[in-house]
Formats: structure tokens, sequence, C-alpha cells
């Protein structure tokens, strides 16, 4: 079973949801950035020189509002190497928050790690995970993913995942700064995809960013032209990330980093006279 833990942000709640994870190598994950590049950062990996690499999600609890945001990895065959299978609605569970209670579901993009608990059970008789639920997409990101034109493996199973929620006509969709509640606001960081938006949380006098893919890991805090060969617009996703760890630095903003190794989330901070991260316990 995967893990979870809780943080307050003014007046919300935001709970990381561990789905599962994995460990690699760090060599080749951020594009042209060799292990060796990695030697003064060694403290974001393990005593064997491995990345531990998450698959989490956020439980965002605001003004009486359960909003998940992304779905993780789901039921589905895959071919990582993972260290427990996908137990995302029995951590949720664990956490005190049963599926049947989440009011939205909020999408940073939807690539198929990010969308695999949308549904459950048998082929052919598949069931929204989350049966009370709106699930939000930014309608750029719909689009690019549903319209004509190759797309990369990586993206949703269409008949598995966005099907079934489409015909329950529980498929939302919004643009850009879209607020799901006073306290909860999307924030475009495209670049990793053509619609990929954060989440900002803003409650009473604290911030968080639910980051999405805008970072994959804290070393990115430090290196942020690290950036991963699936990024479909690097020059784009690169000038996001800028952006969004530069505001949360100046804000002194929690950081929620899906992909971050548990507990995924964080404070920027200086060490030697450049800008790191630190992990809250
Ligand atoms: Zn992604």
């Amino acid at each position: 079973m995967g893990k979870f833990q809780t943080i307050r942000v003014g007046e919300a709640e935001l709970i990381a949801l561990q789905d599962s994870w994995t460990t690699r190598g760090p060599g080749g994950f951020f594009e042209g950035v060799e292990a060796d590049a990695w030697e003064p950062y060694a403290e974001w990996l393990d005593e064997d020189g491995l990345m531990a690499h998450n698959f989490g999600c956020f439980l965002i609890r605001s003004q009486g509002k359960n909003m998940l945001v992304d779905t993780g990895l789901g039921q589905w065959p895959n071919p990582l190497d993972l260290h427990q299978p996908p137990s995302l609605p029995g951590v949720m569970q664990e956490a005190g928050i049963p599926v049947g209670e989440v009011d939205l579901v909020l999408f940073t993009h939807l690539h198929w790690d990010h969308t695999g608990w949308n549904t459950r059970g048998e082929e052919g008789a598949l069931e929204l995970t989350f049966p009370n639920a709106r699930y939000i997409v930014q309608q750029k990101e719909f689009d690019y993913w549903t319209g004509p034109g190759d797309k990369p493996t990586n993206g949703p199973d269409y008949e598995r995942v966005l099907a079934p929620i489409i015909a329950a006509d529980r498929l939302e969709l919004v643009n850009d700064e879209y607020a799901a509640t006073r306290e909860v606001v999307a924030v475009p960081t495209p670049g990793h995809t053509p619609g990929h938006v954060s989440f900002a949380v803003v409650s009473a006098g604290e911030r968080a960013y639910v980051l999405g893919d805008a970072a994959h890991k804290p070393v990115q805090l430090t290196e942020p032209d690290w950036y991963p060969g699936f990024d479909l617009d690097p020059v784009e996703s690169t000038k996001s990330r800028h952006m969004i760890l530069n505001r949360a630095e100046q804000e002194n903003a929690l950081l929620a980093g899906g992909h971050f190794a548990f507990p995924s989330m964080g404070y920027p901070t200086q060490v030697d006279g450049r800008r790191s991260f630190r992990y809250v316990t």
C-alpha cells in the first residue's frame, strides 16, 4: 500500500497520496544529463546511486470540497518495474477520504500516468473510480490528445479512461486560470504538454503549488534548465518551470511534486547561495 501525508495550507489541507513508485538510474532521465552531472546532487539519490521515481496524486480540501489532483497509474498493465501495485483508492481510504467523497478531479495534464484511476473494474464494464466527481480538464489539453495527427504513446488510453467519463457526462472542459474554489486556481505551465497547468492553493495568507509535471525532481530547483526528453516543448516547459519555481521561492510557498520522492512536498530553500529544496517531514 502507498503512503499519505497531510499538511495544512492556511485553512486548506494538502494530502500527498502515493499511488506507487519505482527506482531508476539518474543518467539520461533529463535530456543530455548523464550520471556524472549528478555528482553534486548525491543527496537526491539513494545509497545505490538510484533515483526514486514516485507516482503520486494530491488531495486538496478547501472550503468544503475534496479535490483530487491527477489520478495516477491505475489498474492497467504497465511496463514499469514498480515496487508496489498502484493503490490510490486504498491509500485514500486509509487517509479518510474514500473515493465517493471526491467532488472534483483536477488534471494537470492527460499523460497516462496521471489519468489511470479515472476508471476501474472489468474491461467492458468499467466504472468511474470517483462516482460523485466532475472531472476537470483544460480544453487545450483535451483538444491536443483527441485531435488529429500522430501523438506520443504516453497519452491517455481514450477508451479506458476518457470515454467512460464522457459517456457519463462528467467531463468538464475549462480554460487557463480556472478557479475550482476561491482558494484553488489553475496556473498555466505549458510545455510538458500543450495544456499543462499547475494548481495554486492560497488560504489565510499561506500558499502552495501542486506542480504536476512542471518539475519532476527536487534537483530542478537548482538546475531548472534540466528537462526530461518527454517534454513536448522543452523551451516552453523550461520557461514555465523557471516561472513557477521563482514565484514559489519569492512567496515561500509549499511545493508539491507527484514525481518527487515521497512525501513529495517541501519548500524552496537556499544552500551555499544556490536554490535547493527542503522536504517537509
Ligand atoms: Zn507527464
